[in-house]
């Protein structure tokens, strides 16, 4: 068996599902037992300064080949799976010499990938692919990315005579709920830019990604028993419901758009006659737009305090993450590098975007470039997940190319 799928079944076995309802760091304590596995494989390896925190922050240092000061970079990954699906007692299928046909997962025969969902699987007949068997999901995200990684690393530490500068290997947890990069010391890592290892498919670069507001509006009225509320009630229900009729629905909703378009998202609501909330969230690839959404926002609120003028109705605007795309300029060789690695290893690499965020997103709002790579992840989050052993190794390719390129540069 390819060592790389040795070591991606190691890893999807462990339980690290994330939980939105925990109050530790990392949230769920399997995610600490990957993170002391994948020490403990970094130190076998031979790899210098491995260190893990309380937090189950993993790094580690490939050292340099090269004599020359080259600019040190970082491959990160996430060790956590979605809380959406269930990650415990994960049994993963390996299908050898794939034939083609739709996948029947034999844990719940209902569960079937079929070809016409996922056209990525008529490139990989005769490929080892790899699926859940139906009931849980698979963790190709993020594991898949991690595999890779630490095939890259094996595989520059076997052929030192590959010139490269020094890599920094980074292990994350609770990507899942927002909060990848909470316990990540920038300093510590030290890179000039980062590559996070978290994208679909193959030959991929995601090198945008939306940028991003949280509005949350909230509307104050006076509850008074409805037998003697005449003239006296004013209903927050009743005036957080107007005020949602007024959002744009057919142009920009996530129901109507795609690709580049931006939209205007109330996703949770709560509340009673005395006071209401709604958390809407505010998309758009060009960040200057979201300033525009804020100002509709506040328009629609300025207009309902006229007509309900006893009611207080204020709105909390959170800054979320910008596009990737404005802060890649920082470090203007990381997307080319990252193109260049990607022809090197065999493949057309395509530039996408995300409509969302990644940790790459919030690394490089903090000052470090990190677009994202593809690992062989399809289906997230799903018991329709799957990967294959060739695209897996095909992100390791892309990795041991990067490093090679990067090892060409001067600090
Ligand atoms: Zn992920």
């Amino acid at each position: 068996m390819p060592g790389i799928l040795n070591r991606f079944l190691k890893y999807v076995r462990i339980n690290t599902q994330a939980s939105e309802h925990s109050s530790t760091y990392p949230s769920t304590p399997g995610q600490l037992d990957l993170s002391r596995l994948l020490a403990a494989e970094c130190r076998e390896l031979g790899l210098s300064d491995v260190s893990a925190d309380s937090f189950g922050i993993v790094m580690a240092t490939v050292p340099a080949t090269v004599s020359h000061r080259a600019p040190i970079i970082a491959w990160l990954a996430h060790v956590d799976t979605s809380p959406e699906t269930s990650g415990a007692n994960v049994k993963p299928i390996v299908h050898e010499n794939y034939d083609g046909r739709d996948l029947v997962l034999p844990g719940d025969p209902s569960k079937i990938i079929r070809v016409s969902e996922n056209p990525a699987l008529r490139d990989l007949i005769g490929a080892t692919i790899v699926t859940t068997d139906g009931t849980t999901l698979l963790g190709a995200d993020d594991k898949a990315g991690i595999a890779a990684i630490m095939t890259a690393a094996e595989h520059l530490v076997a052929h030192p005579e590959l010139p490269h500068g020094p890599i920094r290997i980074c292990f994350t947890c609770d990507e899942e709920i927002g909060h990848g990069v909470d316990k990540v010391d920038l300093e510590k890592l030290g890179a000039v830019c980062a590559y996070t290892l978290d994208g679909d498919g193959q030959g991929m670069v995601d090198c945008e990604t939306f940028s991003a507001d949280l509005a949350i509006v909230t509307v104050t009225g006076i509850n008074i028993h409805p037998s003697i509320a005449k003239g006296k009630m004013v209903n927050a229900i009743r005036i957080l419901s107007q005020f949602l009729s007024r959002l744009p629905m057919d142009t920009l909703s996530p129901e109507t758009t795609d690709e580049r378009d931006g939209f205007l998202h109330p996703y949770h609501m709560e509340g009673s006659v005395a006071k209401a909330t709604v958390r809407i969230i505010l998309r758009d690839f060009e960040t200057p737009k979201l300033r525009e959404y804020t100002a509709l926002l506040e328009s629609i609120a300025a207009d309902l305090r006229k007509a309900h003028p006893r009611a207080a109705i204020d709105i909390q605007f959170v800054e979320q993450y910008r596009n990737m795309r404005d802060g890649l300029d920082k470090e203007p060789r990381a997307l080319p590098k990252a193109l260049a690695a990607t022809r090197a290893a065999g493949l057309e690499p395509r530039q996408t975007i995300i409509r969302g965020g990644t940790d790459g997103s919030r690394l490089t709002a903090l000052g470090l470039p990190t677009p994202n790579l593809s690992t062989g992840e399809h289906n997230p989050h799903s018991p329709l997940e799957w990967t294959s052993v060739e695209e897996m190794q095909k992100a390791a390719d892309v990795l041991v190319a990067l490093a090679v390129e990067w090892g060409k540069e001067n600090e």
